[in-house]
């Protein structure tokens, strides 16, 4: 009966599970992790609230006896659906605090359980076709059908640097403001979230009134995991990462290829639309072209910051160009 489930659970180290969570994303699984420590099991991200989702957490919690009592909490790296979704859900299974970096929380609460962020404006400013700005809109209620947030108390905040059982709470920046990562130093494990993914390179969006230069906080954030001794990074999507040092390598290098490029293709001023159709190539849909204009205008500002490159703000749009120097 279970036999739909026969891949969901592997055990990659001793006494750490690594749960395969379908998401209908493209990316298709999150992989949810639950750790034994002393104080008994600490489960990592979970998913999006559906119904193929929760099967697979009540499989699991079958097989591994996790139950009230046995789970003392739950700790989600950042605030995408795909990881906080299921936690109302997990919260009722299992009876135990839900938990992320304080910061972290904030943003949870002010994208789920806030007024909408009027984002027409800064995306119709950075040069987004007006259809594809409504198709965004819609995709919001999509969002928000696949998240439920604790009910029995709210999500609980974690500060950088101290520990949960064994593991070692580290704030990286980046893919989100306040991603949490979880390295536990005994076993040169670290878990890392959408920080450090294997084959492809996690998303760095700039959006209006968050991190200013998120593509330098990457950068530095991908400094630090440099110097950490490491066997394996389980990460929250793809497969694990044998050689993380060299993962972090590649990802550094895929940005400042990136970067070149982007300061390449402003020969005239250009919205940071314009610049995400001239390196994205492929057919994108609506909410991939959100990602790839934010992507992009992560890099012009990264350039910008750094005096390399200009913008001027005009009452419809905002234009990049080469600084001139
Ligand atoms: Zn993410």
């Amino acid at each position: 009966m279970d036999d739909k489930f026969s891949q969901a659970i592997t055990e990659p180290h001793e006494g750490i599970f690594r749960i395969a969570v379908p998401v209908p994303l493209p990316l298709k699984y999150v992989y949810g992790y639950v750790i034994e420590t002393p104080q008994g099991y600490l489960v990592v991200d979970l998913g999006m609230d559906t119904p193929e989702a929760r099967a697979v957490w009540e499989h699991v919690s079958r097989t591994l006896g996790l139950r009230p009592g046995r789970v003392w909490a739950i700790a989600i790296t950042h605030f995408h659906p795909d990881h906080v979704g299921l936690s109302g859900f997990a919260q009722a299974l299992w009876d135990c605090p839900v938990l992320m970096l304080e910061e972290e929380v904030q943003t949870v609460y002010q994208i789920f359980d806030g007024p909408p962020l009027p984002m027409g404006e800064f995306f119709s400013r950075n040069g987004l076709p007006p259809a594809d700005a409504e198709l965004l809109e819609r995709e919001r209620a999509f969002t928000q059908a696949v998240v439920r947030l604790p009910q029995s108390g709210p999500i609980q905040g974690l500060q950088k640097g101290t520990r949960l059982g064994p593991l070692e709470l580290l704030e990286q920046k980046g893919h989100t403001d306040h991603q949490l990562l979880l390295y536990w130093p005994e076993r040169k494990l670290l878990f890392t979230g959408d920080q450090v993914l294997n084959r492809i390179t996690p998303n760095i969006s700039f959006w209006p009134d968050s991190d200013p230069d998120p593509l330098a906080s990457y950068l530095d954030s991908l400094h630090t995991l440099q110097s950490l001794p490491i066997t394996m990074g389980l990460p929250a999507h793809e497969s694990l990462i044998a050689n993380v040092s060299r993962r972090i390598d590649e990802l550094a290098a895929h940005h400042q290829e990136r970067a070149d490029q982007v300061l390449e293709s402003l020969s005239e001023p250009k919205t940071a639309y314009e610049v995400a159709r001239g390196l994205f190539h492929r057919t994108l849909t609506p909410s991939q072209w959100r990602f790839a204009l934010s992507e992009s205008l992560a890099h012009l500002e990264y350039l910008r910051l750094r005096g390399l490159v200009a913008h001027t703000v005009s009452e419809q749009f905002t234009l990049y160009q080469r600084a001139d120097r």
